[in-house]
């Protein structure tokens, strides 16, 4: 039934699950490290837009589903509201506008009006079990698997079946790369659940190992898309390196500097992994005469999922969905929209809103702590298994 050892190739990439493995604990470590900073750890987020999909009255009152927001005069100036408004929005012919939030034709998610929303630390609200659970959240997980229908072999979906059932015999390649990509964000979310749980009868916090067995170790394709995801990850890193080396992450702020030195320090090793390691040929999709009708609903199919965050009724779990749909969504510009010439810094220095940057980096960051926790568990299973 269950496999927790993966070896062999990574399907539908160029790299397999040891290489994976074996670059973890570095991956991590750097990650870590690099969310920890200023540039990395305040995200601007729009927690309070409507659900536009359905009346939703979803409402968690846990206190684990609250976040705290953070003052404006603790960010460094060029992050704040009045400079990033200066950001220039897409015009009518570049992209999409609506209140509150906009897309341009390239991009894979739905971003913030750079003046709404608030400052968030991210490392003062940990990605962990928080009680949100029960039809609202099955509601949206429902839908997200939804999005996945589409393409030319179009698939008719069962509104409230398990999400697996959308998966059907037949479908295109990127049809299945989509599914991945959702089913592996799934994976990676319950295993930060299962690994920082509440024990509702002691209060204490700690890894459940039964959590993890039902909601990933017994499904082990789940657990494969985890991997998957963080060669997607990769591949974009790898890709956007040059941009990320040129990055400015102090701006005018002269006590940043030194973080900024340790910052490129740390970012360059990641490029280094990720450009070793990320083998994922994104040539392979959207090929065909088709290719673009695919890739436009493809685009507009993630997009909503983007939006779909707007509707998770937990403070926290939408701060986290929004961070890491964002930071796939921008993989995924990376890799199907920008050709070298627009991914040349110098040519194009503004390519990435700063939101987007954080977004990438914090979401990978997620996904190598995911397959940090893995390990922790495959421990406490044999520790479990020696006892029996
Ligand atoms: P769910 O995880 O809700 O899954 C629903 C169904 O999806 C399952 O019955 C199964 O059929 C299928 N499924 C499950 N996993 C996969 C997979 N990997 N691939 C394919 N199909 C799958 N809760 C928290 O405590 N903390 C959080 O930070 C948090 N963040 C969330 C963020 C988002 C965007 C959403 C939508 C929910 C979040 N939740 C969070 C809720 C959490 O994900 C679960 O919905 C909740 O814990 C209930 O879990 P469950 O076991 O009933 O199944």
């Amino acid at each position: 039934l269950i496999r927790l050892k993966l070896t062999g190739p990574i399907e539908t990439t160029l790299c397999d699950y040891e290489t994976i493995e074996s670059i973890n604990d570095d991956l991590f470590n750097q990650l870590h490290a690099l969310v920890e900073t200023p540039f990395f750890k305040y995200f601007r987020v729009d927690l309070y837009r409507d659900c536009p999909y359905w009346e939703e009255n979803g409402f968690c009152a846990n206190r684990e589903c609250g976040i705290t927001t953070v003052d404006e005069s603790e960010i460094p100036e060029k992050w704040r509201a009045a400079a990033l408004s200066k950001v220039k929005m897409p015009s009518k012919d570049e992209g999409i506008s609506l209140p509150g939030c906009y897309y341009r034709d390239s991009d894979y998610c739905f971003l913030d009006d750079p003046s709404d929303g608030e400052y968030v630390d991210l490392t003062l609200n940990p990605e962990r079990f928080t009680g949100y659970v029960g039809p609202s959240a099955h509601r949206v997980w429902s839908a997200i698997y939804s999005e996945n229908c589409f393409g030319l072999s179009q698939q008719t979906v069962l509104k409230d079946s398990a999400p697996e059932v959308v998966q059907a015999d037949g479908e295109c390649l990127e049809q299945r790369v989509y599914y991945r990509i959702i089913s592996g964000l799934h994976t990676s979310i319950s295993t930060h659940i299962c690994h920082d749980m509440m024990n509702q009868s002691t209060g204490e916090w700690g890894p459940d190992l039964q959590c993890f067995i039902n909601r990933v170790a017994a499904h082990p394709e789940r657990l494969q898309y985890l991997y998957f995801d963080v060669v997607l990850l990769l591949r974009a890193v790898a890709r956007l390196g040059p941009y990320l080396s040129a990055y400015d992450y102090c701006g005018t702020d002269e006590h940043l500097k030194g973080v900024d030195l340790e910052t490129h320090r740390r970012l360059g090793r990641v490029i280094d992994i990720a450009t070793t390691v990320g083998k994922f040929d994104e040539t392979a999709l959207f090929r065909g005469e088709n290719a673009n009708t695919l890739k436009e609903e493809f685009k507009e199919h993630f997009r909503n999922v983007t939006r779909i965050m707007d509707c998770v009724g937990c403070d926290k779990c939408r701060l986290w969905g929004k961070v890491q749909t964002t930071g796939v969504a921008t993989a995924l510009k990376v890799l199907f929209e920008l050709d070298e010439k627009a991914l040349d810094p110098s040519a194009n220095p503004n390519l990435l809103q700063r939101s987007e940057v954080v977004a990438l980096i914090n979401t990978l960051h997620r996904f190598a702590e995911s397959l940090a926790a893995v390990n922790d568990f495959r421990r406490l299973w044999a520790a479990a298994d020696a006892r029996d």
